[in-house]
């Protein structure tokens, strides 16, 4: 039996889905975060567990080839980066095996199913959104940052690698102003000033978002803030406040109002420009978002004849890129402002095929069922906990000819896609997307046909 504090060596053998090292010692497999496979390291034990425990690093005997040296301060710490310390390709490696072991253990279906990952050309700098939290420290000192890795921890941190090098420079900005006003910061306690820093860039267009999250309206400073910002920054065309009181984690509150320049921001995505209001979902690696997107248009095999339903539609971007293929489109999507973008995002394209419904996908899917709509093809990018199972009932019901399915998360996709081979479906291929280098996060799009035709 291992203890607390002891000293163990262990050989590092695979990576978990979060990209934690696994290593067996006797009976026991460990997890230890910072590791690559191929290492032989000396760690620490933290916890034991029944079948499991816990480790960290003391001294690494032997570097696996996959190591390099991590290039940012923070990479061990922050929660964003787990992956800083591998090659890019030993990363790319690793996540594709996180779907093939999702798609196998939990989907029951072959590996073959999977195809090579398509990594990411930008590495560095993809990030298109950061929500940058604001705090004080137990001194009392303002903290803006990153959470550390596994909690709400602040992180002191104002440059990421992941962002573009202007919203670092905003970021600093921000804190040169609220470093010397600590009272502008927003505790469980006072409840107002700022809790959150949310900046939005458009790629394509250059157009930048700063977005202001506050307990309560108004903030001491607030207009020369602004000014000074849309002053040095000329590519800022929208400043917005978001009002949030809430004791809560979810981090944009239910008001937003535009205090500069316009409600939203334009991007070209797929040939197509798309405003994206601040509540809205944009994909935040734009160039291989749109690989991926490309790739699901492929899987959606229209030909111009086909009804396409596009569930979680956010803005429109899916649908609307498949829109000049099909004959009619239905999107669904339960935000609002996302809907309101999807319509005008139709209107600004010229597409005039297109229906959007704002709603829960499942009660939506399940009345469009019940107005005898019969999709050929029904595409659809859940959140992390991916379908319910009352709404893969009602997209096998409805009998489309082919499913696409594009997923953030592969344990939730493996177990919808069980679901749907054993009614009817079947899965045609899987390929992986690096839409987030250095994080654990790695998209996924699967095609699945039906088997038997229709009654
Ligand atoms: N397809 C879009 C958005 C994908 S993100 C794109 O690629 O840009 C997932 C979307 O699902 C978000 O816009 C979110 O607001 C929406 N959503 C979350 N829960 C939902 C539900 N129960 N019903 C419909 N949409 C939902």
């Amino acid at each position: 039996m291992y203890r607390k504090n002891e000293i163990i060596e262990l050989n590092i053998t695979s990576l978990t889905s979060d990209g934690d090292g696994v290593g067996r010692a006797g009976e026991l497999v460990f997890f230890v975060p910072n590791t690559a496979v191929g290492d032989t390291i000396r760690a620490k034990v933290l916890k034991v567990k029944k079948n499991v425990g816990f480790a960290r690093v003391e001294e690494i005997v032997a570097p696996s080839p996959d190591r390099i040296e991590p290039d940012c301060p923070v990479s061990f710490s922050c929660g964003g980066c787990v992956y800083r310390h591998i090659s890019y390709e030993a990363e790319c490696r690793a996540k594709r095996q996180k779907v093939t072991d999702a798609v196998t253990r939990i989907g029951k279906l072959d590996a073959s199913l999977v195809k090579d990952i398509i990594p990411s050309e930008k590495i560095d700098g993809y990030r298109n959104k950061a929500m940058i939290p604001v705090g004080l420290n137990r001194d009392g000192e303002v903290v803006m940052g990153y959470y550390a890795r596994h909690s709400h921890h602040i992180m002191h941190c104002l440059r990421c690698q992941l962002s573009p090098p202007v919203f670092n420079d905003i970021i600093e900005d921000v804190y040169a102003f609220l470093k010397h006003r600590p009272g502008l910061v927003y505790t469980p306690q006072n409840r107002k000033g700022i809790r959150h820093i949310y900046l939005r860039y458009a790629e394509m267009t250059g157009d930048l978002m700063f977005c202001v999250i506050v307990g309560s309206r108004h903030f001491d400073g607030e207009e020369a803030l602004y000014n000074s910002l849309q002053e040095k920054y000329t590519q800022i065309k929208s400043i917005v406040v978001n009002v949030n009181a809430e004791d809560t984690n979810v981090i944009l509150g239910k008001h937003t109002y535009t205090v500069y320049g316009s409600d939203a921001i334009t991007d070209t995505l797929c040939g197509l420009r798309f405003e994206i209001a601040p509540e809205a979902f944009y994909q935040i690696n734009r160039s291989q978002a749109e690989r991926l997107y490309e790739k699901a248009k492929e899987y959606a095999g229209l030909t111009g004849k086909e009804a396409l339903i596009d569930l979680y539609c956010g803005a429109g971007t899916i649908g609307l890129s498949m829109a000049d293929r099909c004959k009619r489109l239905i999107g669904v999507e339960i935000i609002p402002e996302a809907i309101e973008n999807a319509k005008r995002n139709a209107e600004h394209n010229g597409v005039g095929n297109a229906r959007f419904i704002c709603g829960d996908a499942s009660q939506a899917a399940e009345q469009l069922r019940k107005e005898g709509i019969r999709p050929d093809v029904v595409v659809f990018d859940p959140p992390r906990k991916g379908l319910t199972s009352e709404l893969i009932d009602t997209i096998v019901q409805m009998s489309p000819d082919r499913v696409v399915y594009v997923s953030c998360d592969p344990a939730t996709l493996a177990r919808d896609l069980k679901l749907f081979t054993e009614k009817n479906y079947s899965v045609k291929e899987i390929t992986p997307y690096d839409l987030f280098p250095r994080t654990s996060h790695v998209e996924s799009v699967c095609l699945m046909s039906r088997k038997k035709p229709h009654n």
